[in-house]
């Protein structure tokens, strides 16, 4: 958000034609542009880089939106690259063996669209010297199904018991052992999609997790600004209530901030304990840096509160980035 400096009364504004403030039409030559420190929010002149109420430099470390999304794309791009390269160094692992058959058998299948059959083997994967490599019980790669008992019978007796087949055998790619050479180009071309989208996703909701619960609480924690809220509404919905509360900060025009008290109950259909009541007024803490942003608007800012929160969010990330990696990782082995 860009924020302005009304010549007439000194405010500072988010509006760029109009002062909420002294109620005046404003041109380029009644405002100044200016940011705002991240320690105490006193408005500098976008030339000026230091602050002259806490004397701290105003770094260029912000990136602006644009660039953001560029990484984003840079960094999806280079994530699917790796995964597809795994994918295909992988596919070579599979080396031509042979399979004997030791049991074979017609599976069945119910849904409430009928009973479908399968063709199931035991086998035991045999090597180039002869030497017994692995064993299993599956449909070694042949997914078709079958309408009818005596279809899959059917395709069952090409299959002798006691006879050895030609197959492919990997002892890390999943399944193990196919019965034809996996064809990687088509899985790949759809995967790739799936893990360039993924990992934006991914890139997303980490960058939302890394802003509301780990940098929000702590820049609340030690820049917080407190200032005093009115509650204008309340909303009771299902044993939840939203609070919208105004308030002024160092800006014009009053934000409105809304918070959900989602561990509150109702009682007689009154809301309750720790609910703050209509027209009272609470304490709201907000970042000087970014005063605009109701998202980034506490309650209570004590610094166990910051790190419950951030505690959340290097969970969540966690969660998120590994378990997203894993999901992809995993994907790459596959074979199907
Ligand atoms: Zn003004
Ligand atoms: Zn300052």
């Amino acid at each position: 958000m860009r924020y302005f400096i009304c010549t007439h009364c000194n405010a500072i504004i988010s509006y760029e034609t109009f002062c909420p403030s002294c109620h005046t039409s404003l041109n380029r030559a009644t405002i100044k542009q200016v940011n705002l420190c991240p320690h105490d929010g006193t408005p500098v002149p976008v030339r000026s880089q230091l602050c002259t109420t806490c004397g701290s430099r105003l770094g260029r470390w912000y990136i602006p939106f644009w660039a953001w999304w560029c990484i984003v794309f840079i960094v999806g791009l280079l994530v699917t690259s790796l995964l597809i390269f795994l994918h295909h160094s992988l596919v070579t692992t599979y080396q031509q063996v042979s399979c004997v058959l030791e049991n074979t058998a017609v599976t069945t299948s119910s849904t409430k669209n009928g009973t479908s059959y399968f063709l199931d083997f035991t086998y035991t994967v045999v090597g180039k010297q002869g030497q017994q490599v692995a064993n299993g019980e599956d449909n070694m790669g042949l997914e078709g199904s079958f309408s009818s008992q005596d279809d899959a019978q059917q395709a069952l007796d090409r299959y002798q018991i006691g006879s050895t087949h030609p197959c492919w055998y990997s002892p890390l790619a999943y399944p193990h052992v196919l019965h034809l050479k996996p064809d990687e180009g088509n899985t790949s071309l759809g995967w790739a999609t799936a893990w360039l989208f993924g990992t934006i996703v991914v890139l997303i909701l980490a960058r939302w997790c890394i802003v509301r619960w780990i940098v929000a609480p702590w820049r609340i924690s030690k820049y917080g600004v407190k200032a005093s809220g009115t509650v204008v509404d309340h909303e009771a919905f299902k044993g939840r209530v939203t609070t919208t509360i105004e308030f002024q900060t160092q800006t014009e025009p009053p934000l409105t901030c809304r918070t959900k008290q989602h561990d509150l109950v109702l009682q007689g259909g009154n809301v309750l304990r720790h609910v703050p009541h209509l027209h009272s007024k609470v304490p709201i803490f907000y970042d000087p840096l970014h005063p605009g942003n109701c998202a980034q608007v506490f309650i209570r800012p004590s610094r166990w509160d910051a790190v419950v929160d951030m505690l959340i969010g290097f969970a969540l990330l966690f969660l998120l980035v590994g378990g997203g990696g894993g999901l992809f990782i995993w994907w790459a082995f596959l074979f199907r």
